[in-house]
């Protein structure tokens, strides 16, 4: 589906909002509609349920957004939680120099991928990509283009080298693209933590930051939450949170926002034993992707090509957005970096007595840290489909559906009378939606013809619509109507809470 027909489609039916659009918009802040608070609470129950309940060893907490400012010091992030800037001075627009650069090896990249289609058209079966790839001086000649410079600016990332990177733009010919100008000033860190003021006091002293991950919570709790839950390594702290980051370039809708939530998990091990975690946990949270019915090709790994000061094994699950592969999911194995960080500052210890070894130490960290905004925008992309099927005459008709798995559907079934002045009709209808709406999300729909009212609960990606009509009324059967299949079934009327409940309900997935 069009990435822009996605947009509108949200809006139109209350997924996703424009901040503040009376007042033109907040650039990169967005707000929920009644739809979508409906499917961002599903998703989060899924996660939440999928680590908690299914883990006793993992527990959940909800700390709070401000955190006492020497713990951003600790983590890193009041010293290197940076985004390369570069402005470009006849726009005067603001760009990531990093992002310029990919953006700039991914034109190549697509010109390639045309090469590569015409010549799979061309040789029909006997094509042989990879052999095209290597052998074709053209192709060659790009990728090694793509390689330098995406190795370069890794390079210089690394090194922090921001008179590097620069230069690396101004060697490439990086043009705007807004104005097509190679006019840019100097790359500039720019940290991504946006900070507020405790109280009246002004100054360093009292300088608050907005949370820009909901980890730290985690580790500075370690030891209450280890010990109020006799808890035993390896055990884990789960967290769904907001977080805040000052994003400078914010594009792509809610794929990048200044203020967006985060679900994370941190698991605590013996040192020594991450890396056994670390894959344990990469394959568990990639089923948990294709438990939901997201084809595999749609969702790959990949691994980090520069490891943060932090990690010693990273690897993100990357999702095929409209707009290309792009990461949902970090996977990181964060050693003991963190704990010691706050043991240093804090000059309380952060350690754990394992009772099998006799001895005490710092426990090592694997983390998964999932954005629940792109996990939504991803599961959005996947269920939005415009298809053409039958309409009730047998033509052909254009339906755009929304093919959630039931189980995170905002609205798992629409009631439906036939008609809206018929009081026995009506009150049938009525009866059962009242039995239905205590034990999972109904609605109850009485405007215009059949036919419409099914394709507004397809738009929105209701499983089941249930119709009650005359035979209704003579031997309580019911119409229920499933939105993939389009199959109609008549069932008796009492069977259909049980029904409904058992094929949406979340803890089928687990
Ligand atoms: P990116 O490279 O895309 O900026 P990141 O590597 O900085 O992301 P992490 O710090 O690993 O992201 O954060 C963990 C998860 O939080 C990401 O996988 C993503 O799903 C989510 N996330 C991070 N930044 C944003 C944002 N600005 N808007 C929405 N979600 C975000």
């Amino acid at each position: 589906m069009d990435f822009k027909k996605l947009i509108s489609h949200c809006k139109e039916y209350g997924f996703i909002f424009q901040s503040s659009e009376i007042y033109d918009g907040l650039a990169a802040v967005y707000d929920y509609g009644p739809l979508g608070t409906e499917l961002k609470n599903n998703i989060k129950q899924y996660w939440w349920k999928s680590m908690t309940q299914m883990h006793q060893n993992i527990v959940g907490i909800d700390a709070a957004i401000f955190m006492h400012p020497k713990t951003w010091k600790a983590s890193g992030h009041v010293d290197a939680f940076n985004d390369p800037l570069i402005d470009n001075k006849d726009s005067k627009k603001r760009y990531r120099a990093d992002q310029l650069i990919e953006a700039y090896a991914e034109k190549i990249e697509a010109k390639i991928k045309k090469d590569v289609d015409k010549a799979a058209k061309r040789f029909g079966d006997s094509f042989d990509e990879q052999q095209f790839r290597t052998t074709n001086q053209r192709i060659i000649d790009r990728q090694v283009k793509i390689d330098y410079a995406i190795n370069t600016m890794n390079d210089f990332l690394a090194k922090e080298d921001m008179v590097g990177l620069k230069n690396l733009i101004e060697e490439l010919e990086i043009a705007c693209p807004e104005s097509g100008s190679r006019n840019w000033t100097d790359v500039r860190q720019f940290n991504l933590m946006f900070s507020t003021q405790l109280g009246n006091i002004a100054g360093e002293e009292s300088k608050l930051y907005l949370r820009p991950e909901t980890a730290q919570g985690i580790f500075v709790n370690f030891l209450n939450v280890q010990k109020s839950s006799r808890q035993k390594i390896p055990f884990g702290i789960a967290q769904i949170g907001k977080a805040f980051r000052n994003e400078i370039v914010a594009r792509q809708f809610i794929f990048r926002m200044r203020e967006f939530e985060q679900m994370e998990m941190q698991f605590f091990v013996r040192p020594g034993e991450e890396l056994k975690y670390y894959d344990y946990w990469k394959s568990t949270r990639m089923d948990w992707h294709k438990s939901l019915g997201t084809p595999s090709d749609h969702l790959r790994f990949h691994d980090h090509e520069n490891l943060a000061h932090y990690a010693n094994a990273a690897v993100d699950i990357e999702y095929q957005y409209p707009f290309g592969f792009r990461e949902l999911e970090g996977i990181h194995s964060r050693t003991d970096f963190d704990l010691s960080k706050h043991e240093e500052l804090s000059k309380k210890k952060l350690q754990y007595f394992d009772p099998e070894l006799n001895e005490n130490y710092v426990p090592y960290v694997v983390e998964t840290s999932i954005g629940a905004d792109r996990m939504f925008l991803a599961q959005i992309s996947e269920a939005l489909q415009e298809e053409t099927v039958p309409d009730a005459k047998g033509n052909d008709s254009t339906r755009v559906v929304m093919k959630f798995n039931p189980a995170i559907a905002p609205v798992k079934a629409a009631v439906l009378p036939l008609l809206k002045n018929h009081e026995g009709l009506v009150n049938a209808a009525t009866d059962l939606f009242d039995t239905m709406k205590t034990r999972f999300q109904c609605q109850y729909d009485e405007k215009d013809a059949i036919g419409r009212r099914y394709r507004r609960q397809d738009a929105i990606g209701t499983p089941y619509s249930i119709t009650v009509d005359h035979q209704t009324l003579e031997d309580n059967t019911v119409t229920i109507r499933e939105r993939d299949s389009l199959n109609q079934e008549r069932i008796h009327k009492e069977e259909v809470p049980d029904m409904v409940g058992a094929a949406t309900n979340i803890n089928k997935l687990l």
